[in-house]
């Protein structure tokens, strides 16, 4: 049992107590937000109204019918009553409800709602009226496959001597046999089947919807294990494509360098080349420079004498196109043609 580990009391604190009255549960109702109630508090709670709102959750629960009877009752909450009630009786060594020979108690009865003792058990076999009545004794609890097949038996909400024997298929609701000749009469909308066939045809229904569920699951064991392949297909298929990648863009790197090399050289070269004729003529420039530094000297000597100008011009045969003239300080003159390749000296007499 669900209790196995868990202490009593606090077993029936968390399944077995309303928690509007905080005592066990009294005609358990199962609210659509599947919050459970006794039948007494929450006629108490909707205070009249059809519409009222769950005490716990606050969902909203409209009444079907008239009252809280039309609000299903919890049979597992009912079944685990009774074992419980039944269990107490065992320690409590509780006497039989229905005689009064002060016999123990060996059972209970889900239809009368007592504890039963050994004969009373057996009587209500004998009894017409008793015959079919729901009963678990002290030996069926202790063992799991009985306390299973127990339940109370459900009387109609609106023909509260009736038990609900009929399923009525299109309604999807259980009714009882009044019902069948009312609300629930057989025809185009209402077809009241009894439960055991009912029962037969959902349970081979569920067999089939069970079987499809099976294949299904195998289905979807093929499709996840073919996704999966496909994944590493994938995932293999990338890792070969982004190597290739890196490798193409690791060739063009190097060929891009080396075009970057080959390019830098043919610059320097260039700049060579342009750069030696121009340092040649700087250099002639600057023995230019020198030869107007003494021009202005040789201006001087011009402005007092003139002679050697005529000694210039009278030896202009190799000394073609003069082109700086520099004068030293003890009084030679340099003359150069262009291009420096002749020099001659002269001397101021
Ligand atoms: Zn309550
Ligand atoms: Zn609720
Ligand atoms: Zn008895
Ligand atoms: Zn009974
Ligand atoms: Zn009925
Ligand atoms: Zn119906």
């Amino acid at each position: 049992m669900a209790a196995a580990n868990i202490p009593q009391e606090e077993f029936d604190d968390e399944f077995l107590t309303c928690c509007v009255c905080q005592s066990l549960y009294n005609d358990p109702r199962v609210l659509p937000c599947l919050h459970t109630f006794c039948a007494r508090c929450l006629e108490r709670w909707r205070k009249g109204e059809r519409q009222f709102t769950c005490p716990t959750c606050r969902q909203q629960v409209s009444l079907q019918g008239t009252g809280v009877n039309s609000i299903p009752v919890s049979f597992h909450i009912n079944r685990l009553l009774d074992f419980r009630a039944l269990r107490r009786s065992e320690e409590s060594h509780a006497c039989c409800q229905m005689c009064e020979s002060g016999a123990r108690v060996e059972g209970t009865c889900g239809d009368c709602r007592l504890l039963l003792c050994k004969n009373c058990i057996t009587s209500h076999g004998n009894i017409p009226t008793l015959k079919d009545h729901y009963i678990i004794t002290l030996d069926d609890l202790k063992n799991p496959r009985s306390r299973q097949n127990y339940t109370r038996a459900q009387y109609c909400p609106k023909h509260t001597d009736q038990r609900m024997t009929f399923f009525c298929q299109p309604c999807a609701k259980l009714v009882c046999r009044d019902c069948t000749i009312t609300e629930h009469r057989p025809g185009p909308d209402h077809d009241p089947q009894d439960v055991s066939k009912a029962a037969q045809e959902v349970r081979a229904e569920l067999q089939t919807l069970l079987q499809k569920a099976q294949e299904t699951t195998e289905d979807l064991k093929k499709t996840t294990s073919a996704v999966g392949k496909e994944l590493t297909t994938i995932a293999t298929n990338c890792d070969i494509e982004d190597r290739k990648i890196q490798e193409h863009f690791s060739k063009l790197r190097g060929k891009l360098d080396e075009a970057e090399k080959e390019m830098r050289g043919k610059l320097r070269e260039m700049e060579k080349t342009q750069r030696e004729p121009l340092l040649k003529e700087r250099e002639v420039l600057e023995k230019l420079k020198v030869h107007r530094d003494g021009l202005h000297s040789c201006a001087n000597v011009l402005a007092r004498d003139g002679n050697w100008v005529s000694t210039i011009s009278s030896d202009g045969d190799k000394l073609n196109r003069p082109h700086g003239v520099a004068v030293t300080e003890d009084g030679h003159v340099f003359v150069a043609d262009a291009g420096d390749h002749y020099i001659r000296k002269y001397r101021y007499m």
